[in-house]
């Protein structure tokens, strides 16, 4: 089973880079959390992007949890967008975790599973663990000695695979007697010849010669900044909780967490795993990072779900949950009552709601001239213009989706660049929202159940 779903993990990975959000590469904000009219992928909703990097900022500065924000706006304004670039501004330490509100909804498991699982993979532990060196290891050891008054500082540096670490010591020991008689700056390699024990500075270019490669790529620092040899090493993980669920968890074991096929864990388990980083927070082995949760087409949660976040946020351990919504005052799931966003009042008051406006007809242009270079595609730039145009009377997502198809047309054509001619054809080809609906109508009478006359704005 688990041989056979690998395959698709590579497959999934390949759609995600050429995905609707790979030309986000952040928030592009500068020092002082101004967003930048383009910058890192992201045109315009300055002010949503400029709120979002202050949540940012007080995340990295571990400053709040258990926070949520709601990003509210229209369809096709950024919101997945400004997720996505939160999360790649985030770093790699921080985990990220996405879902979308309809994927609680399955056999496998409960509402309330599904969404611990979601919080558990938001929240990071750093784990220290200190080893020893082995045998046989390439370490690095850089001795730094304080100047003497008036003097330059030295520093040292030396390169070796380990014997034992008898003879670390030892070269280690020679070396920093030899850094009070020869000068030797940060970077330059020091040869010690075990025999004699004599020591040359090689300088940087012995990087270049075999003796280096011969040792393999370093792998390990060592730093004494007092000139004293350290024995250990300190190693530095980031796990999240529910990595460590699923790992210990004796039915699912840790190929699960490829095939992201775990099932439910049982609460002991998560009872141990929660007892045992208390242990380590307390000995100071292991930090608490909270990352953040993102809830893509939150109002399809129920209040079941929405009990449960109210609760799950008081948790010390709690991730910052970023939801968003393009609803109006919709039904509330699970209820006949109807809310803003189609969230009930209590859950949306503890919320900071960040808002997206539609685009103006430059932006639209700006986010198009972004996407024909991620999707590889030259167009003119009175295809450009018409296709703007298209997004702004239509929407920013169909314009974006006629990039390619264009492109097709193009190719078909044999043609070098995308033409005014070839957006006219795949717009007369795929029809927009608008027009669909439109067809509906004049067509009504044609299809099979036609309900138009009792629609309601209630579309869940
Ligand atoms: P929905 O409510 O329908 O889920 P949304 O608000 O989440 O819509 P997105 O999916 O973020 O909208 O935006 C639609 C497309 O436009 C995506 O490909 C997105 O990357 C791109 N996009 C939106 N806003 C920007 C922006 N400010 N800069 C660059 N690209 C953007």
């Amino acid at each position: 089973m688990a041989d056979l779903k690998l395959p698709e993990i590579k497959d999934l990975t390949r759609i995600e880079r050429i995905g609707a959000h790979s030309h986000i590469r952040g928030l592009g904000l500068d020092d002082a959390l101004e967003a930048r009219n383009v910058s890192q992928g992201m045109v315009g909703q300055k002010s949503a992007r400029k709120a979002a990097g202050i949540i940012l900022q007080m995340i990295k500065d571990g400053k709040i949890a258990g926070r949520a924000v709601l990003l509210a706006g229209q369809p096709g304004t950024g919101k997945t967008a400004i997720a996505m670039g939160m999360a790649k501004a985030l770093g790699e330490e921080t985990p990220f975790a996405m879902m979308a509100g309809s994927e609680i909804f399955s056999l496998e498991m409960s509402k309330t599973e599904a969404l611990t699982q979601a919080f558990r993979s938001a929240i990071g532990v750093r784990i220290k663990e200190e080893t020893e060196i082995l045998e046989g290891e390439v370490v690095e050891i850089q001795i730094d000695r304080p100047a003497a008054a008036g003097a330059a500082s030295k520093t040292g540096k030396l390169t070796l695979k380990t014997t034992d670490m008898e003879t670390v010591y030892d070269l280690g020991t020679k070396m920093i007697e030899a850094l009070g008689k020869e000068k030797v700056q940060s970077g330059d390699v020091i040869a010690i010849d075990k025999a004699s024990g004599k020591i040359t500075k090689l300088g940087r270019s012995f990087a270049r010669s075999r003796d280096y490669d011969a040792m393999g790529p370093q792998t390990r620092f060592v730093q004494c900044p007092d000139g004293e040899l350290q024995k250990r090493k300190e190693v530095v993980h980031v796990v999240t909780l529910h990595e460590i669920d699923v790992i210990n968890s004796r039915t699912q074991g840790f190929l699960a967490l490829f095939t992201g096929d775990t099932g439910e864990i049982r609460s002991e388990v998560r009872e141990q795993i929660d007892s045992k980083v208390a242990e380590w927070r307390e000995e100071g082995k292991a930090e608490i990072i909270p990352g953040v949760l993102f809830i893509d087409e939150v109002h399809m949660l129920d209040i079941e779900c929405f009990s449960y976040l109210n609760r799950a946020l008081e948790n010390e351990m709690a991730p910052i949950l970023v939801v968003a919504t393009n609803r109006g005052i919709t039904r509330i799931r699970g209820t006949n009552y109807r809310g803003p966003h189609g969230m009930p009042i209590d859950l949306l008051d503890r919320l900071l709601i960040i808002s997206t406006q539609p685009y103006t007809e430059d932006e639209i242009h700006q986010i198009l001239d972004i996407r024909c270079e991620e999707e590889d595609v030259e167009m003119s730039g009175d295809a450009k213009l018409l296709l703007t145009k298209i997004g702004h009377e239509t929407s920013l997502r169909y314009a974006i989706h006629l990039i390619t198809a264009a492109a097709l047309a193009c190719q078909k054509r044999k043609g070098k660049e995308v033409d005014i001619q070839d957006v006219s054809r795949v717009y007369e080809l795929f029809i927009d929202v608008k027009r669909s609906t439109q067809y509906m109508m004049d067509y009504q009478d044609q299809f099979m159940f036609n309900e138009i006359p009792q629609v309601s704005d209630d579309t869940v």
